[in-house]
């Protein structure tokens, strides 16, 4: 009898995670997609992204859930999860190609990019001196595996970096700030506001029409993590009366985004469809191998998930 992994994943395709992971798994671990299961009593470890409601279900002998990304929000809030370790991905190059998402997304308002936009469609040459990196204050809301690798990025860029968490960590550049009594006072000095929180009971719609009316006068606000960790409303609604100067979503509290919704029209909002980052296969697989092999010697697991905290 041979162990054997299933994987589950709309959007991802299982050629290239089976072809990134056999190298790693050699022929200890069959690596097989979920509709093509052999036996599901061999089956002790789930890779997935989303998978329909029962799913676990089929696979009484599961050791091990790996969730295919880093946000973990639909996979903890479920009723049908095995009582089974829950670990998440952070490779490096998610992380990577997170950090130099958020990077552009700030060097758009920092740059005041939508303003050059808009006098391009009027064909107008209309200089504006820029600002130093060093006199803007960006806050980077949510410190985590690609929270602080993005306000580190940030940093290095020379602008103002501050950073909120729930607990103190020491990044480099990054001045962070702690529990619910920091978050004003941190909002009302950003002229960006960058959203990394995971969504979680704590954080659904934490930043709300308050946090909206606390922040600067012109700030510009991005949000890279989960739609529903905003008031959309409200967000809409500040950058409606001009209180907020623009916004970069990549997330929404539906997704996709239906065509007759708001904030499509909104001047100032780019808007893309949920692609900051994405899970590489070549670059998790060794960390996929790694958990897989803790747990069948009894090792201490990287990447775990708290399904109290929720991320
Ligand atoms: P982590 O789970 O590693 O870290 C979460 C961070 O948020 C931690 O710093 C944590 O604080 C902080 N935090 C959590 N709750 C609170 C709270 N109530 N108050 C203050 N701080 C809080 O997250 P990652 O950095 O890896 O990822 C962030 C999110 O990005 C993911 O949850 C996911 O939703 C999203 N994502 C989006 C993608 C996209 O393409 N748009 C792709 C991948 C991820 P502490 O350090 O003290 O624990």
């Amino acid at each position: 009898m041979t162990d054997s992994l299933v994987f589950y994943s709309k959007p991802d395709p299982f050629e290239a995670w089976r072809d990134a992971l056999t190298p790693h798994l050699g022929d200890q671990v069959r690596i097989e997609n979920a509709d093509a299961v052999t036996d599901v009593d061999d089956v002790r470890y789930a890779l997935v992204w989303m998978p329909p409601i029962g799913f676990f279900d089929r696979f009484p002998n599961l050791d091990l859930v790996i969730n295919l990304g880093a946000g973990v929000d639909r996979l903890v809030a479920r009723e049908d999860l095995p009582d089974v370790p829950i670990t998440r991905l952070s490779d490096p190059k998610m992380g990577q190609m997170m950090a130099s998402f958020v990077l552009f997304a700030v060097l758009r308002h920092a740059r005041e990019i939508p303003y050059f936009q808009a006098a391009q469609v009027r064909k107008e040459w209309a200089y504006k001196h820029p600002r130093a990196a060093s006199d803007i204050t960006v806050a980077v809301l949510g410190l985590g595996q690609l929270g602080a690798l993005a306000a580190s990025e940030i940093a290095r860029q020379g602008f103002n970096t501050h950073g909120w968490a729930t607990k103190p960590q020491a990044l480099s550049g990054v001045t962070v700030h702690c529990g619910d009594d920091a978050l004003d006072a941190l909002l009302r000095d950003a002229d960006i506001v960058v959203c990394m929180l995971p969504l979680t009971p704590t954080t659904r719609e934490r930043l709300d029409a308050s946090s909206f009316a606390a922040m600067k006068p012109g700030a510009a606000f991005i949000n890279v993590s989960r739609g529903e960790v905003v008031a959309e409303s409200a967000l809409i609604e500040a950058l409606r009366s001009g209180h907020l100067s623009g916004a970069t979503l990549d997330v929404f509290q539906t997704e996709p985004l239906g065509s007759d919704h708001p904030l499509w029209s909104i001047p100032n909002v780019l808007i893309t469809p949920h692609l900051a980052s994405v899970a590489l296969p070549k670059s998790a697989a060794p960390q996929i191998a790694a958990n897989i092999k803790a747990i069948q010697n009894g090792d201490a697991l990287s990447n775990e998930v708290s399904r109290v905290r929720g991320y």
